[in-house]
């Protein structure tokens, strides 16, 4: 273990910071991601278990975090994600105002001409942290994330990743069910932010894909777009927020300039801190200190250079908990450095450039 808090110096580079073995490397099938498994795996002992198939009996226990009070704010704060569908639309999610329809006016079906991907691209980010984007970024579509088991058309070439920060005092109380109520909020909030950048692609006159973890891996999708880096609990180490973050994307054909990806050493910190690893109460990340291109578990996708998280224990304590847990989110030292510097954040790329500057 490392001490102390990890210096943040982003550098962009050319080429994402992950290392691959091409003659391994294989699209992942979503019916291993471990959620899936629990459907048709009876291989393994998390099949037909629910994770919240304990809580009555956690909630008699009485512990400080468990309480029905909890509970019931957990599964509301989900409600927005599992309610709404439009959060996953891939279709217009409202039609034009009828009443215009029906005389032959509807704009939002005339395609915007985009004379210049960069600008496109600045008023994507400034739109995207305006309805509650935290991260936005963009990146060519590398087939190799998709999920074996799906195809989107070849004119989907660019993808709008965005990162919704969750509370940090909420994950500080994990695996306590509040960190679990700033997951579902990050869902909900998710939703909603899809929602309205989806359905603002698509009045440009272009197609919007919105995607949450289906569809295609998100962390590699978000290395790729300038997000962060890959961290040894197996989750997307961003600069501003740590691994504090969901993820969600939007596949396109509205033209758009990528972004590069970013380095700042996280594998380097990783190799020595292993916080994650000694705090996780499932033993599901690695100890080891370099990373393997080996898969530990069916759910994992060998052929990456990384540590690979054993996904399904990390299920297995989950159903223990009554509840999903954040541990290795809130001791990971970037989640603190990344608190500590906020103010100073990089907000480089939202601000919408030249197309607003003659409004402001
Ligand atoms: S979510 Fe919890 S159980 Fe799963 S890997 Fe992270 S610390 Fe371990
Ligand atoms: S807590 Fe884990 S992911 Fe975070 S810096 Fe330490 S080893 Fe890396």
């Amino acid at each position: 273990m490392v001490d102390g808090t990890p210096r943040i110096k982003v550098r962009r580079v050319e080429k994402p910071p992950y290392v691959v073995d091409e003659s391994r490397l294989r699209r992942f099938n979503s019916r291993n991601i471990v959620f899936e498994r629990v459907m048709w795996d009876p291989s393994w002992e998390g099949y037909r278990r629910m994770y919240d198939e304990k809580v009555l009996d956690i909630i008699a226990e009485g512990k400080p975090g468990y309480s029905r009070l909890d509970f019931a704010l957990s599964y509301a704060s989900w409600i927005v994600r599992d309610g709404f569908e439009g959060g996953l639309s891939w279709t217009k999610i409202k039609p034009y105002r009828p009443p215009l329809v029906s005389v032959g006016i509807d704009w939002t079906k005339m395609r915007y001409d985009v004379d210049d991907p960069h600008e496109m691209s600045a008023y994507i980010k400034w739109a995207g942290r305006l309805i509650g984007a935290s991260l936005v970024g963009i990146c060519k579509l590398n087939r190799l994330w998709l999920y074996e088991d799906v195809e989107i058309p070849e004119r989907f070439e660019n993808v709008i990743v965005m990162a919704i920060e969750m509370d940090a005092e909420a994950i500080e109380t994990s695996p306590a069910v509040p960190a679990t109520i700033a997951t579902g909020v990050g869902y909900s909030k998710m939703a909603f932010v899809l929602a309205c950048m989806g359905e603002f692609i698509r009045n440009l006159g272009y197609d919007a894909l919105q995607c949450g973890n289906d569809t295609a891996l998100s962390i590699p999708l978000a290395i790729d777009a300038g997000l962060g880096e890959l961290g040894r609990n197996g989750l997307l180490i961003t600069p501003q927020y740590g691994p504090r973050v969901r993820l969600c994307k939007i596949f396109t054909d509205l033209p758009l300039e990528s972004d590069k990806p970013i380095e700042f050493g996280v594998r380097e910190f990783c190799k020595k801190c292993k916080l994650c690893a000694e705090h996780c109460e499932a033993g599901a990340i690695s100890m080891d200190d370099e990373p393997s291109f080996e898969g530990v578990c069916r759910s994992n996708n060998p052929g990456a250079l990384k540590w690979y998280v054993d996904v399904e224990r990390c299920y297995l304590f989950w159903c223990e908990n009554g509840t999903d847990c954040s541990t290795c989110i809130k001791v990971c030292p970037y989640n603190r450095a990344s608190m500590l510097t906020r103010a100073s954040g990089d907000r480089e790329g939202v601000t919408p450039g030249g197309i607003l500057k003659g409004m402001l």
